[in-house]
């Protein structure tokens, strides 16, 4: 039978409940696993675009499940936020990326570079350029090797505040990368005040790359990008047409699964294993 509004507004409020208590639920559970050390990072190499070399990689997280599924970081990212559980699993995750670039580095590979991103709630902890100053001298990385991706939404938060984070992060020699750029409601200026290092072209502008409306947008950004001094990386390359229009706008570094999807560590080592040697 067809529901009349009475109906419909009853049902209202037990269903917000249910969302609440399965929200507290997920919580709870990202909390023990993550206590249990479950959680795991993975990398997604980053190219450059001319050569094809591994240049670097992003660090991803993943939070695997019992049944052998994992639960994307799209839906647990916010909840780590919601309920401050970032700061801890967010600092976790670049004493992973530096015990990852300490181990290449004894292999070997050189000016490799590991982008960690990083939430708002890490940008507000107080001491946090301290915080990886201490976790890149502990494990004996220089801050060149560590990139971290911060998206428009953090730089809107507090301009200033923000402002004074990055130089104090940048006097390290720390890089700095504006995720998702272009996909906010930000305004440009923050360009001219900020000591960053790259843009990355979100995977939406890649995807509509075969549009003219979209190879608008991205060519703007790209050619933005160099004027102003800045490398760019193209996120979400899928197939050889970005790729080679990519190439053909000088767009320096690529990401995406055209070259690797994101995988676990040891995978990575193989995969550049095999670089280096060969
Ligand atoms: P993001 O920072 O924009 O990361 C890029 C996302 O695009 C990743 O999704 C990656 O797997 C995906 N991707 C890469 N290449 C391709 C491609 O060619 N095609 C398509 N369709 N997708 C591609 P993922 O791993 O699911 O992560 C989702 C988001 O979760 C990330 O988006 C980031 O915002 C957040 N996240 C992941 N790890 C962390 C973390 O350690 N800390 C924080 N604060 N956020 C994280
Ligand atoms: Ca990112
Ligand atoms: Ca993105
Ligand atoms: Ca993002």
């Amino acid at each position: 039978a067809k529901k009349n509004s009475f109906e419909r507004f009853n049902y209202y409020r037990p269903y917000m409940e249910e969302e609440t208590q399965h929200r507290l639920h997920m919580v709870r559970r990202l909390r023990a696993d993550f206590a249990a050390r479950k959680l795991e990072v993975w990398y997604q190499p980053q190219v450059d675009i001319n050569t094809g070399c591994i240049i670097g990689v992003e660090a991803l997280l993943r939070w695997p499940q019992a049944d052998g599924s994992y639960i994307s970081p799209a839906e647990f990212i916010p909840l780590a936020e919601y309920s401050g559980l970032i700061v801890d699993i967010g600092a976790w995750v670049i004493e992973e990326a530096c015990q990852q670039i300490r181990r290449f580095e004894e292999r070997g590979l050189q000016n490799f570079r590991i982008a960690v991103n990083v939430s708002v709630p890490q940008f507000r902890m107080r001491d946090f350029p301290e915080l990886i100053e201490q976790q890149l001298k502990n494990h004996q990385v220089r801050a060149e090797r560590l990139e971290l991706e911060i998206t428009e939404s953090i730089v809107m938060e507090d301009p200033d505040f923000v402002a004074d984070i990055l130089y104090r992060l940048k006097r390290q020699g720390i890089q700095v990368a504006i995720d998702d750029f272009g996909v906010g409601f930000s305004s440009l200026s923050y360009l001219q005040k900020l000591p960053l290092d790259r843009l990355k072209i979100d995977k939406t502008f890649v995807h509509n790359s075969n549009q003219e409306s979209g190879r608008i947008i991205i060519e703007t950004i790209v050619d933005m990008a160099h004027r102003l001094g800045l490398g760019v990386v193209a996120e979400g390359i899928e197939d050889e047409h970005q790729l080679a229009y990519f190439k053909k706008l000088k767009c320096a570094e690529g990401q995406g699964y055209y070259f690797a999807r994101p995988m676990p560590a040891a995978d990575l080592s193989k995969l550049l294993a095999g670089e280096v040697s060969g």
